[in-house]
């Protein structure tokens, strides 16, 4: 392998186009956040960003806030700018909230509101549901998907659900009719969509969910659904009996980001030809696409473009500056302007509606890597410092639909999303080389001895450089796993005009 890599003839595109067709899940991870109310606070920005989700098929919304003496500053965005029908929506699910007197009639608002709007996630996490039913029901015996209700369980439902269980109802048949309920379900009686949606959640509620439905698939679809109602619930709760948002409601105010614009970005060739490009560009070996195939069980022909060679292949992939990502630049620059201030605050919370992607999290560590000290800023005690951002949990998933905001200050270069994703594809090209090594040398070969995908982001926080990023879990490698890390991490790094010493200060 080159000492210098040069990788300019594959876009950053392709190479993540690459990634998400050959590791495309490097692990998710649950933002390990131990206070109580932060955790709430986090739940209630998530319930807002998902209620803001009126957009067809994998539409995403984020959202954070400002509070001051003026009021409280809602700001939200999606991956691309809004239209003005979506202004008026957000608009108008304020106005519900500014006017909130009853905590009962404020929910059934905001349920009647939503639901018609946010169909399409809607019916995208009700299908979801159903798929899981179905399949249940189809390998039970009779039909009926086993579980088995506790005493705690009745309870919970019976209080919660007082008017949806018939006191004569075992709760063995009320969880069957709710899933029968799921999979008749008709979604243009949004009345109906409501009752499910509060039912799952009530059922998801439960202490002993786990072992009253012995099946995680199932409880988590069950739970994906109730969020709408949850979301609901916990807005009009925090409205009208938090001390502090309901003395405020009416200086609440909801303003959109707007995005960057998405770009067309062209792929050419296929996953094996991009690697191949890729490999000749730092000096090393091309691979085979048996050797990729055997090496990575994950790896699959995405729809639409043959992976046999086929050099004229080409791909249009409409690439967007992730809306949690756009949000959080916005209000970095926004504390950074707000110099009057002698201490600026640092954590910045975002609400999303689906989980923070794989290169959002690594434009975050770089973010808050840059931030990391007052050193890094021009008026230290009066600028922003410990920069941390809180997200409630990363999906772990590599998308090929993914831009870097020009916002992007150019320290700690080795953390940079581009230098992550060259890394990683260099480890393909390495593990593959190895496993050919061991084939033709005819010794028994451990996937083992090699680290997976993810480590990368590991590598770059181990016992080194562990505060630069502040990443979520730690592996502890053996020591064949570290050396083989270091190796590749001081190739790289040399390569950039780096050394190990470099990362510590
Ligand atoms: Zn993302």
């Amino acid at each position: 392998m080159s000492e210098t890599a040069s990788t300019s003839d594959v876009s950053f595109t392709e190479q993540l186009y690459l990634l998400s067709t050959v590791v495309p899940f490097q692990g998710r991870r649950v933002n390990r956040i131990t206070q109580r109310w932060l955790l709430g606070r986090m739940r209630l920005l998530d319930g807002i960003a998902l209620l803001l989700c009126t957009g067809v098929k994998r539409e995403a919304v984020a959202v954070t806030y400002e509070s001051t003496g003026a009021g409280i500053k809602l700001f939200y965005c999606k991956n691309r700018p809004c239209d003005a029908t979506e202004k008026s929506y957000a608009a108008g699910l304020l106005e519900i909230v500014k006017n909130a007197v009853l905590y009962e009639n404020c929910v059934v608002s905001i349920m009647d509101y939503i639901i018609p709007e946010c169909q399409s996630k809607i019916k995208s996490r009700l299908g979801k549901l159903v798929k899981e039913v179905s399949k249940l029901q189809k390998s039970s015996p009779g039909g009926k998907i086993s579980v088995s209700p506790s005493a705690n369980f009745d309870k919970h439902i019976r209080v919660t659900l007082a008017n949806s269980v018939p006191s004569d109802m075992s709760m063995e048949s009320f969880l069957q009719v709710v899933m029968d309920f799921a999979e008749k379900l008709p979604l243009d009686n949004f009345g109906l969509v409501g009752d499910l949606m509060e039912m799952t959640y009530f059922i998801g509620l439960a202490r002993d969910i786990h072992t009253v439905i012995p099946h995680p698939a199932l409880v988590w679809r069950l739970k994906k659904f109730g969020e709408f109602f949850g979301a609901a619930k916990n807005i009009a709760w925090i409205t009208l009996f938090d001390r502090e948002v309901s003395a405020r409601k009416k200086l609440i105010t909801l303003t959109e980001i707007c995005p960057a614009p998405p770009v067309t970005e062209t792929i050419t060739g296929d996953s094996i030809q991009i690697l191949n490009r890729f490999a000749e560009s730092i000096g090393t070996e091309p691979v085979t696409l048996e050797a990729l195939k055997t090496a990575y069980d994950d790896f699959q022909a995405p729809p639409g473009l043959p992976i046999e060679a086929n050099p004229e292949a080409f791909k249009e992939i409409e690439c967007s500056v992730h809306c949690e990502l756009t949000l959080l630049v916005f209000m970095v620059q926004r504390r950074l302007e707000t110099r009057k201030k002698q201490y600026v605050s640092m954590t910045i919370e975002l609400g999303t509606s689906k989980s923070t992607c794989w290169t959002c999290q690594a434009y975050m560590n770089h973010l808050e890597s840059c931030y990391a000290t007052p050193i890094n800023c021009d008026i230290p005690h009066k600028s922003l410092h410990d920069l941390h951002c809180v997200v409630s949990d990363y999906s772990g998933k590599i998308t090929a639909d993914w831009r870097m905001p020009t916002y992007c200050p150019e320290k700690n270069n080795w953390l940079l999303p581009g230098a992550l994703v060259s890394i990683k594809i260099q480890h393909i090209l390495a593990h593959i080389h190895e496993l050919q090594q061991c084939d033709s040398e005819w010794e028994l070969c451990s996937n083992e001895a090699l680290p997976d995908g993810d480590d990368y982001m590991e590598m770059a926080s181990d016992s080194d450089s562990t505060t630069i990023i502040g990443m979520g879990d730690i592996v502890t490698n053996g020591s064949s796993d570290d050396e083989f890390l270091k190796q590749i991490s001081g190739l790289f790094l040399s390569g950039m005009g780096l050394n190990r010493s470099d990362l510590r200060g």
